[in-house]
């Protein structure tokens, strides 16, 4: 088999002898990862190929941890040795061999930038094409007066001179001083010097007289009279002289001034506003930059938004000084270069480490927290022999410690509740200068268009084009084409209601990979073998063929595209299919069927069966009562939302509709969820904006089960989770042997010193860094990955240690406790919600998010509870699977027939038929939606003409 080696070239080459060997296919032999089977896979290239099947069946372990990282491999070897060393080697995936792969490309969800300096705008370029068309084609206003600012050549001054100023006797005069404090003394020497004998000074001409002076305190405004002239044909001569010496001393700018009414105006070879004579640089591309000096509001450096602190929670006790930790932030005191710098602050202002923070003076504070307008000297300790010190600007702690919050250092949630980020006062979010925002086409800023979705981005584009002069519109042609492209991809997969100024770290998943998939179709790479993961996610089923049409442009260029998907018409569309099973886990990894979806629809699994309709999930006869009582919240406009009021009525099934960017996250978890986690947590995000909010005493909690991991580090896992590993380490300590060793509770956890494996602290496995590469992990081998010392797996439970327990299926487990109550009703509510092949100390970082979501689901069942229980689900059929949907709304109903309230936010029809309650918002995304359109029952929505759920909902119910 051709192996690559080396270089590019061989890379290459490879490319080459596929072809050559006209291999249409990417064939796969042996492939093991996770649970996969050692199957052998085959599907076209240059196709758009869908894998499906259940959640945890094996189609990531596939996708991306066999082809992808195989390709990832190849492409890695193809740096020298010597760079390789750096990067590590990548592992081989667990797969006999791989042929006829290209290039692979992921296209994934989660790599969105944090920094808030990258938006919509600048990742797909937009933004930075309006940035050139800004500063080849915009007008300039000035921001005085409000007139558009005028540039001039010289011939062009002396062409207006003459035109305006016919018969009239002027002088020409050279600005040398503009608005400057100063004496000038020697200023006007030079002038004196230079043969000049008038000058104006704060608008009254004088004569230069030795020894002049002006007030050094005062600001003022200083021109050289070049020439007192009458304009008229004969003595042009003179006057372009004149101009023409005015120009070069007044560095491009003179005034000229009619000498009877002594008004002056301005000309200037620079963008210069006539009357008040204000003048902008010419401007650059940088100009529109807030990622730039030349762009940036100076006050919020293009942030657009300034951080204001909670002193009162920044600064909890004011009696203590900062060596007593006033503030918590900080942590202990050590000393740092922190520390150093805050005590430099202090001292400077006469104050030591040790003054109680009440007695400090405002000015100290204010340093302290927003930083010092000069140097300030720090003396750093290392040693007693190692002293030094420094002469720094500092910057101020919240700077420092936001820093750290943003590049995820530091006690994130905690200095959330210190700093609270406002609109910076100064532009107001434009991120701009002043100057730049006065840079206008067809009466827009380059910030308003960041402002506007893209829908209307483009119309507007479209439309002010062919209203431009016939000058911009040469210059502008080739930009505006960049421009209307991009969009238009962006447009194309379904994101008409973003804006350009939208952070990308406040966009969901789902939409940053479809941006990222848009920018890919503009780059016109060819011959890649692109992958995907659920790229439907957030989509309403309006929106969904616009992304399979997208899909399939990409491979129309002649690209092979993989996608892991389980939507319906996704997979009908697809050239080819690939179906995991027949289950999840252990229970999965094997192909249960590959070919067209014709071929796959008569063969039968149940991805066929649903796809048939030989399966379906039922529509419920009847809708249930709920309580009679409701949840009110009104006037909510945050975001896109127009002063909405909602009611959800408790007791019932709730789900939250409407196309993306309709407003559904923001009214339920940016407005309802923080509230009533306010309410019931003393939570401090801070709701959306809303007037009232009624009806919180007749719930008692609320919880949000999203999908995200079950706990932070590897240690967690679903026995951890769920609580019952508590109960399993009872048990243990309740067996005779433990008893007669005096072995606690404390003994059977691997968190803590005792009878854990303290070779590898209790984790199983050794951490080994590797540069530029993720971690890889291995087996203690002390312990060979059991946890524990050997003692505490002496302790025995029916022949199991406690290690053994934590390698047992859910499914095992269920056997084995048995005729234990309290652990069995634990476990048995995970095998309930089909998660019986996971392990029950399997740990969190390879429990997949739906997984995740159902061992959340699964504890929420288990608990003994009042039913007065309000969930929130934003989202949950993603990565889900028909059959894995059933399961999952089963698990629903049984919450609500307890007698709890259930709300999603949801696109799948198979769930929102399922509803009682309909909340629909719409009618579109942006601007254009932010409404409650309907609520009420399924039956009633699908008669709802311009909801778009309801024309869709209607095909699914018929
Ligand atoms: P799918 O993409 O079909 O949902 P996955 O390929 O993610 O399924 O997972 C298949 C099986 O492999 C699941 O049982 C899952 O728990 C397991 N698994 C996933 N990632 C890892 C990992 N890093 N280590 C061990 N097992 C894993
Ligand atoms: P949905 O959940 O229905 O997809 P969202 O509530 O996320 O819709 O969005 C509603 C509108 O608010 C959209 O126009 C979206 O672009 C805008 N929006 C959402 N989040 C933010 C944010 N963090 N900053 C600015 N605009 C936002
Ligand atoms: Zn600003
Ligand atoms: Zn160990």
């Amino acid at each position: 088999m051709w192996r690559f080696r080396g270089s590019v070239f061989n890379l290459i080459m490879a490319e080459i002898y596929d072809l050559i060997t006209e291999k249409d296919s990417v064939d796969v032999y042996g492939a093991r990862v996770h649970n996969l089977k050692n199957i052998d896979v085959s599907f076209p290239r240059n196709k758009l190929v869908v894998i499906t099947g259940l959640s945890g069946s094996g189609k990531s372990s596939l996708a991306f941890d066999t082809i992808y990282a195989e390709g990832q491999r190849r492409y890695m070897e193809t740096f020298s040795a010597y760079s390789r060393q750096f990067m590590g080697n990548m592992e081989r995936p667990d797969v006999d061999k791989i042929e006829g792969l290209s290039p692979v490309i992921s296209i994934d969800q989660k790599t969105t930038s944090k920094n808030p300096r990258s938006t919509v705008g600048t990742i797909t370029e937009v933004y930075d094409y309006l940035r050139l068309l800004y500063a080849r084609v915009a007008i300039a206003y000035s921001y005085k007066t409000g007139e558009a600012m005028v540039k001039m050549t010289e011939d062009e001054v002396i062409e207006n001179i003459l035109t305006n100023y016919k018969d009239t006797l002027v002088a020409i005069l050279a600005p040398v001083v503009k608005g400057r404090k100063g004496h000038y003394r020697e200023l006007f020497e030079q002038i004196r010097k230079q043969g000049f004998n008038k000058v104006r000074i704060d608008g009254e001409v004088q004569e230069v007289t030795p020894k002049m002076q002006v007030d050094r305190y005062k600001v003022h405004d200083i021109e050289v009279v070049i020439d007192r002239i009458k304009v008229g044909e004969k003595d042009v001569a003179r006057l372009t002289q004149s101009v023409r010496s005015a120009m070069k001393m007044g560095k491009g700018v003179i005034k000229v001034m009619n000498h009877e009414t002594q008004e002056a105006a301005n000309f200037s070879k620079f963008l210069m506003c006539p009357t008040s004579g204000l003048s902008y640089d010419e401007p650059q591309p940088n100009t529109f930059s807030f990622n730039s000096p030349y762009g940036a509001c100076a006050n919020c450096s293009g942030l657009g938004f300034v951080r204001e602190v909670d002193l009162d929670k920044f600064i909890p006790s004011k009696t203590k000084s900062i060596r007593e930790g006033a503030i918590p932030a900080l942590g202990e005191y050590k000393n740092n270069w922190t520390f150093n710098m805050v005590e430099a602050v202090l001292v400077r202002n006469e104050f030591d480490l040790d003054t109680p923070f009440e007695d400090l003076s405002e000015v100290c504070v204010g340093e302290m927290l927003n930083g010092t307008p000069d140097e300030i000297t720090v003396s750093v300790t290392y040693n007693k022999y190692d002293k030094h010190k420094y002469s720094v600007k500092f910057e101020g702690l919240l700077k420092l410690i936001f820093e750290n919050m943003v590049k995820g250092r530091g006690k994130k949630n905690q200095t959330r509740d210190y700093i609270e980020l406002i609109d910076c006062p100064t532009c107001k979010r434009a991120r701009l200068k002043k100057e730049s925002l006065h840079f206008k086409i067809a009466g827009k800023s380059i910030s308003d268009l960041a402002n506007f979705d893209l829908k209307s981005l483009f119309d507007w584009v479209v439309e002010v084009e062919s209203t431009l002069t016939e000058r911009q519109q040469v210059i502008g042609q080739e930009i505006f084409k960049e421009i209307k492209t991009r969009i238009q991809f962006l447009l194309n997969v379904g994101l008409t209601y973003l804006t350009l100024d939208r952070p990308s770290g406040s966009l969901s998943g789902g939409e940053a990979q479809r941006i990222r998939l848009a920018t890919r179709i503009g780059s016109q790479l060819v011959n890649v073998l692109y992958i995907l993961d659920e790229p439907s996610i957030g989509l309403h089923q309006r929106d969904n063929h616009r992304l399979i049409n997208a899909l399939k442009d990409l491979r129309d260029m002649g690209n092979s595209v993989l996608v892991v998907e389980h939507d319906k018409d996704m997979i009908l569309e697809a050239d080819y299919v690939l179906d995991i099973g027949p289950a999840a886990g252990v229970h999965g990894g094997k192909v249960m069927a590959q070919g067209t979806p014709a071929e796959l629809l008569k063969g039968n699994g149940v991805t066929a069966d649903y796809l048939s309709g030989r399966r379906e999930i039922e529509t419920p006869e009847k809708r249930r009562e709920g309580t009679g009582e409701s949840l009110t919240l009104k006037g909510v406009s945050g975001n896109n939302l127009k002063n909405v009021d909602a009611e959800f009525p408790l007791g019932k099934f709730i789900c939250v509709s409407g196309v993306s960017g309709s407003g559904k996250s923001t009214l339920i978890t940016e407005t309802l969820y923080p509230i009533l986690s306010q309410h019931f947590y003393h939570s401090v995000k801070k709701p959306k904006a809303y007037t009232e909010m009624t009806g919180l005493d007749l719930i008692d909690k609320v919880i949000e089960i999203d999908q995200s991991a079950i706990g932070r580090t590897p240690r967690s896992n679903p026995a951890t989770y769920t609580g019952v590993f508590t109960d399993i380490r009872k048990l243990f300590t309740e067996l005779p042997e433990a008893k007669i060793r005096g072995y606690k509770i404390g003994r059977f956890s691997f968190n803590v010193k005792g009878g854990r494996c303290e070779e590898c602290e209790g984790g199983g496995v050794k951490v080994i860094e590797m540069n530029f590469l993720p971690d890889v992990e291995v087996p203690c081998e002390k312990c060979q990955g059991k946890r524990y010392n050997r003692e505490t797996l002496e302790v025995r439970y029916r022949g199991k240690s406690i290690s053994d327990v934590l390698g047992m299926s859910i499914e095992d487990a269920c056997l084995f406790f048995e005729h234990m109550p309290s652990i069995l009703r634990k476990i048995q509510s995970l095998n309930d919600v089909g998660l019986g092949y996971l392990t029950l100390g399997q740990s969190s970082t390879t429990i997949s998010g739906g997984e995740a979501q159902r061992v959340k689901l699964a504890t929420e069942l288990s608990k003994k509870d009042t039913g007065q229980t309000f969930y929130i689900l934003d989202e949950p059929t993603t990565g889900l699977h028909f059959e894995d949907i059933r399961v999952l709304t089963e698990v629903l109903n049984r919450l609500v027939d307890k007698g709890n309230t259930v709300l999603v936010i949801e696109h799948n029809l198979d769930i929102i038929k399922l509803a009682d309650h309909i909340i629909d918002l719409g009618p579109e995304g942006g601007e254009g939606g932010g409404e409650i359109l309907f609520t009420g029952t399924p039956e009633e929505l699908i008669k709802v003409e311009n909801s778009h759920t309801g024309k869709f909902l209607k095909l699914e119910m018929k």
